[in-house]
């Protein structure tokens, strides 16, 4: 949970306050994909608007993932921004806005949903541990980061094969 603390801001339209904290581990699970988020930190201003606290940050740290080419967990280091307005409850607030409004109560914002949905937001859609991952083997399974196995190349789709022999037959061409 990380909470910030508006006693003080709400007090003055205009004024703003920095924060900073640290926050526990989070884990997501998403579909296919399960990350833990540890080390993080998070650093921020929140800013009386008038109409209501703009909340705006950066979280840093490290994100535990699996590569979805060769099966391996791997650690990432990141930083990634997050922003969001927050309305008093039973103040006005903007209504042109295409989302429903995050309320907050009493003296305190609670900015832990905000958190979580921009670790979300960061993943990328298919994790790879390197540019260069190799993956895994489609006829054996084995990884072929760590070892090559015997499989023969030639299962590869037959229409490609085709493409290779006119790359073959054109090299042989040129070198005429
Ligand atoms: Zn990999
Ligand atoms: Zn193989």
């Amino acid at each position: 949970m990380m909470k910030i603390d508006i006693r003080e801001l709400r007090k003055v339209k205009g004024s703003s306050e920095a924060f900073q904290g640290d926050l526990p581990d989070i884990s997501l699970d998403l579909p296919g994909q399960k990350t833990a988020f540890r080390s993080l930190l998070v650093k921020g201003e929140a800013a009386n608007t008038g109409e209501g606290i703009y909340v705006h940050g950066e979280i840093r740290g490290t994100a535990d993932m699996v590569c979805s080419l060769c099966l391996r967990d791997y650690s990432l280091d990141f930083r990634t921004p997050f922003a969001e307005n927050f309305y008093r409850e039973g103040d006005d607030f903007p209504k042109d806005a295409d989302q429903p409004p995050l309320i907050y109560h009493g003296e305190e914002i609670d900015i832990t949903a905000t958190i979580r949905e921009a670790l979300q937001l960061m993943l990328p859609m298919k994790p790879v541990c390197s540019p260069q991952c190799r993956g895994l083997c489609p006829h054996c399974g084995c990884d072929l980061n760590i070892r090559r196995c015997g499989c023969k190349k030639e299962d590869i789709d037959p229409r490609l094969a085709v493409l290779g022999q006119l790359i073959i037959n054109d090299t042989n061409n040129s070198s005429k």
